[in-house]
């Protein structure tokens, strides 16, 4: 890995001409990033079959992290760093009159998710590979990937995305590595006859971890036909016909489903789930068996992992497998795909619990039907469970209790939600499988979130601290003795303060809106969902920009209101209030009373690499969920470590990141999860809190009055409706306390002093949420497996 400038140099101008096929001279941004790319890919190759070699060598045991989503982002950028290349690519690409930024920015999102649960499985790849776990991640290469995002009159609009348009330099396919998976047909005696065919083709993305001590595969499966052609149609004429098996097999890996926290009994969906799983599951038998081992041994190498109930067809699927192709006795591919597997779950609002009903589940998969049913059955027989707790219930297939059952260890993602899996969503389970609900707290990664997004305060980090805290980030806690150090707390704010510059030029070149960087950057970008509450920060906005035109005079910490996060296409109520911030944002940015002490701003087309832009440069983060609906977050967590405290509820890890921080540093408000289930019990619950806050019965009316909706008045009577009338969410319940936050933010805010140790204890204290205490985690009480690192 000691690569030179010159040897760099030649390898990217070796690309340009004998992989791209270009003339410098006549070489475009598009070339040179490919060059790049190809470059920095042939660094990765020695470390990828180095740790390939070394597992089967040593005989270890691997994951199989199995996921719908993974919400991947560039990759560029996030090699060169985790490979040390940074300043040498860099210089290099300048030595071409090239801006590595610049070249970085070109490459698209790979957006294979809809937010944190396919953002949490890219974390977690990133920290098998340095904390050197061997891995596979198993997904679907949608072509399709998450929409893109833009509003016409503030309204969301949706456009396909398109990340395979370009070349995708990081992946490797290989036709040589594909399984047939059946749909539908018939029983015959004990075997499955599928009516459909299609063939799932491996393309695998290689995965560096930090200072390329070890590298895993991404294997993304594409669906092809098994016939690719109808011959005797396209000779008789009829060519799109002829086209059609084509056609239908590819629709399976066509698109991502783009609801983050909803679901819905759509057929293809089931499909997509069934591909992924078989694909991976009889690529993980093909492996074991040509290690020369026997299928009853699997436990002892295979770990694997369902990222929510989406692949929860692993379980039947297995036992298919081992019963109908290795002649397996059932009770024993039972207990030996128990222990192989695990389930991780990641909500606990009903609507997000698949469900499918028993036509279609039997429909499209005949033999995993009687499958579950035999599951059933034994589980009753060996357990015990009261009655009324079953796979199949109500003639329909249950994944949450199927994934339960069939696994060895359940567990949910922070402390408060994984006992709340256990005393509300699964108590039953939870009884008669005592200890099997374990809790792992996510993490994000460091290198991608800290290290290669925040470059400034990475240095200050490294020159305080001294290098080698991206990989071991419980050593940010060193920070704490430089925190009296006034020249640390200016270097701190001075990075800060260059990240919030770099912020407002993208803002004023994108939005052309100017923001101020001595405002104060109040961030709240997630999914739009009623539970996260983006409706609780705007109506905030809108108290408190009323208040700054009743009092022109009174001096106040300017802020800046930024926004980021797609609504799922289907979803009125999270659209609706879309385009409520965008009409808010559209009147405070005109009002030249308010000025530069209040903008609202509203990005479209929130995604990871605007995550990364935005992130870095936030004063505070905006974590306010109702209560008990938060399973963890993540964005929290990245915020945290790039200094930014937390306004937030106690919901999800930010109970954990309280903890951590200390009260001082959180600005905590709001109702519990207990007060917010008694809260909902009582009669007229939020029209009595609006009756109480004289400021929301302000912030209401204006709306009413049509003030953010001039060309149509009533364009939020059902929304005002729903705050009055149908408060689920607790938005009327928590204005007055959230409001009350505010103040102390900007009481703390205004005293720069005060700020700068909140902000520099946050990432100094924020190290038990690196993604790699997570891997490590899990791989002691979950997986059975001892790093290689
Ligand atoms: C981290 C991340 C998320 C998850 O954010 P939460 O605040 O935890 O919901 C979603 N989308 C993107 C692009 C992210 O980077």
């Amino acid at each position: 890995m000691h690569l030179t400038k010159d040897t760099l140099r030649a390898d990217v101008l070796r690309h340009l001409t004998y992989t791209l096929g270009k003339d410098a001279p006549h070489a475009s941004a598009y070339d040179w990033r490919m060059a790049l790319s190809y470059a920095v890919r042939d660094r990765i190759m020695g470390p990828w079959f180095q740790s390939t070699r070394r597992t089967w060598a040593e005989g270890r045991k691997r994951v199989y992290y199995l996921s719908m989503e993974f919400l991947i982002g560039r990759l560029l950028q996030d090699a060169v760093v985790n490979l040390g290349l940074d300043d040498l690519a860099r210089e290099v690409m300048a030595g071409f009159g090239q801006d590595f930024m610049g070249l970085v920015e070109g490459e698209p999102d790979a957006a294979l998710g809809n937010g944190g649960l396919g953002r949490l499985a890219a974390c977690f790849m990133e920290s098998m590979a340095t904390v050197g776990c061997p891995a596979y991640g198993y997904g679907i290469r949608y072509e399709h990937g998450l929409f893109r995002q833009r509003f016409e009159g503030g309204q969301q609009v949706e456009s396909p995305e398109d990340w395979l348009t370009q070349t995708n330099p990081w992946e490797f396919p290989r036709p040589e590595s594909a399984y047939t998976i059946g749909f539908k047909g018939q029983i015959e005696g004990e075997r499955w006859v599928p009516g459909e065919t299609v063939v799932a083709s491996a393309h695998d993305t290689p995965v560096i971890g930090w200072q390329g001590g070890w590298a895993n595969t991404l294997r993304l499966w594409a669906a092809k036909p098994t016939t690719l052609f109808d011959l005797d149609r396209f000779n008789r004429g009829d060519h799109t016909a002829a086209a059609e098996p084509e056609a239908l097999a590819r629709t399976l890996s066509r698109v991502l489903y783009p609801d983050d926290t909803t679901y819905q009994g759509k057929e293809l969906r089931l499909k997509q789930e069934y591909f992924l799983t078989s694909a991976a599951l009889q690529d993980i038998l093909r492996r074991h068996l040509a290690a020369g081992l026997s299928v009853a041994d699997l436990p002892a190498h295979v770990a694997i992992q369902m990222n929510d109930t989406h692949p929860a067809i692993a379980g039947p699927e297995l036992i298919r497998l081992l019963v109908d192709e290795h002649a397996m006795a059932f009770d024993t591919a039972l207990e030996t795909a128990r222990a192989c597997l695990g389930y991780t779950n990641h909500t606990l609002l009903p609507e997000a619990l698949e469900k499918w009903p028993t036509y279609m589940f039997g429909t499209v998969l005949p033999r995993h039907m009687q499958i579950v049913e035999r599951i059933d059955s034994w589980h009753r027989r060996t357990f015990h469970p009261p009655h009324y707790v079953g796979i199949v219930k109500h003639h329909e297939v249950r994944m949450g209790e199927l994934a339960f059952i069939m696994s060895h260890k359940v567990n949910g993602v922070s402390a408060l939600h994984s006992e709340l899996v256990k005393t509300s969503l699964f108590p039953e389970l939870h009884r008669t499988h005592p200890g099997q609900i374990v809790n792992q707290t996510n993490g994000v990664t460091p290198r991608r979130w800290l290290a290669m997004a925040n470059r400034p305060l990475s240095g200050v980090i490294t020159q305080a601290i001294g290098p080698g805290w991206e990989a071991d980030l419980d050593r940010l806690k060193g920070l704490e003795n430089h925190i009296e150090d006034k020249g640390f707390r200016d270097a701190f704010q001075a990075a800060k303060r260059q990240n919030k510059q770099a912020l407002a030029g993208w803002i004023a070149a994108s939005q052309g809106v100017q923001i101020s960087p001595d405002a104060l950057f109040d961030v709240q970008v997630k999914r739009i969902h009623e539970y996260k509450r983006q409706l609780l920060n705007i109506l905030q906005t809108i108290a408190h920009w009323h208040r700054l035109r009743e009092t022109p005079h009174a001096s106040a910490v300017p802020r800046v209101k930024i926004f980021g996060g797609k609504s799922a296409p289907g979803y009125a109520a999270a659209k609706e209030i879309i385009h409520l911030i965008n009409d808010v944002a559209a009147v405070v940015n005109a009002d030249a009373q308010v000025g530069d002490r209040l903008k609202v701003v509203y990005p479209a087309n929130y995604n990871v690499s605007m995550a990364e832009r935005l992130i870095p440069a936030a004063d505070l983060s905006e974590q306010i969920s109702t209560a008990g609906m938060e399973a963890s977050g993540t964005g929290n967590m990245k915020f945290m470590m790039n200094g930014a405290p937390t306004i937030g509820t106690l919901d999800g890890a930010n109970v954990e990141i309280l903890q951590e921080v200390g009260a001082e540093n959180f600005f905590l408000f709001g109702l519990t999860t207990d007060e917010a289930i008694r809260r909902r019990e009582t009669p007229n619950q939020s029209a009595r809190a609006i009756e109480g806050s004289e400021m929301l019965k302000i912030v209401l009316q204006l709306i009413a009055e049509g003030r953010f909706s001039p060309d149509q008045p009533d364009r939020y009577h059902g929304l005002l409706h729903r705050i009055w009338h149908h408060d689920h969410f607790l938005v009327a319940a928590d204005f007055d306390a959230y409001d009350a936050a505010q103040a102390r933010v900007d009481q703390a805010y205004a005293d720069p002093e005060i700020w700068v140790r909140m902000a520099a204890r946050n990432t100094a204290r924020s190290g038990f949420f690196s993604s790699d205490r997570t891997i490590r985690s899990y791989m002691k009480d979950i997986w059975n497996i001892p790093p290689a690192l």
